[in-house]
């Protein structure tokens, strides 16, 4: 998936250090991220002594090349900004997920430069990825929001959906986790929302970090309870239906936690 790149190793905890020749710089706008593409390869800005001077801000590593926020783009005139969607299908493997989970940090930290209690500038902590207000001690976070993907399984059928709007392959009920609730609740809540179906059995199959929405994604499969006619809900789906064990859909994208579970599924271990 997405965030397996062994042999390479992400560290991210949070131990600060002076950049060095070699280290990655993330610059973002607007959701964006400095980069260059040739040939479905991508390149980051990797810094020399004069460009080190911009990185504003530590984020993580991967083995031993470590990537700073930057605070301006100058010394990088041949890159140019790209979106999530354009980078996420590109190679190395490592250098993608570092750049996308970069790009979901470094946006965190452009989007919440000012206290939403009283307005104060913010600050950086010192010991971990925080901002704290130094007028009234808020304290604010990375926003990780959880939510499921779920294969919903009739015998030798899975339940496949199509959003009514953006992506347009076949993919698995989902949705994010409302307050108040458990994840098991978020998707019986889900599925019966989406497509009118009871399930039961709901069982755990693995995560995934997906950096496009800032989302912890919590994959589960479990089985059809009673009646299997679709209720759909037509604001959130245009489509949804059971497919044969035998006749499910290719998926394009074999990186994301949708495609591992539907692959899953075809192969019989779940
Ligand atoms: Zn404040």
């Amino acid at each position: 998936m997405f965030q397996d790149i062994s042999p390479h190793i992400f560290n991210n905890q949070y131990v600060p250090c002076d950049p060095k020749e070699g280290d990655i710089g993330i610059f973002v706008q607007n959701g964006t991220v400095l980069c260059k593409v040739e040939e479905g390869t991508l390149s980051m800005p990797v810094l020399d002594r004069q460009s080190s001077k911009s990185a504003s801000r530590y984020l993580f590593s991967i083995d031993d090349i470590n990537f700073f926020r930057l605070s301006d783009k100058d010394s990088f005139p041949d890159f140019s900004t790209r979106t999530y969607h354009e980078l996420f299908s590109l190679s190395p493997d490592w250098l993608v997920f570092g750049a996308l989970t970069a790009l979901r940090l470094a946006t965190w930290y452009e989007e919440n430069q000012y206290c939403g209690r009283c307005g104060s500038r913010l600050e950086p902590s010192a010991e971990e990825h925080m901002l704290f207000c130094p007028r009234c001690g808020n304290q604010i976070y990375p926003r990780i929001s959880p939510a499921i993907i779920v294969a919903v399984r009739d015998g030798e059928k899975l339940l496949l959906t199509k959003y009514a709007h953006g992506y347009s392959h076949y993919a698995l009920v989902a949705g994010f986790a409302e307050s108040g609730e458990t994840i098991e609740e978020t998707v019986k809540r889900e599925v019966l929302e989406e497509t009118g179906i009871h399930v039961k059995n709901i069982t755990y199959f693995g995560s995934q970090p997906w950096p496009h929405s800032g989302s912890l994604l919590l994959g589960f499969y479990c089985d059809l309870d009673g009646d299997n006619s679709i209720t759909l809900q037509e604001s959130e789906l245009s489509v949804g239906t059971w497919f044969d064990r035998a006749s499910l859909p290719v998926q394009q994208n074999t990186l994301s936690l949708t495609s591992t579970l539907m692959e899953s599924f075809r192969n019989g271990t779940i």
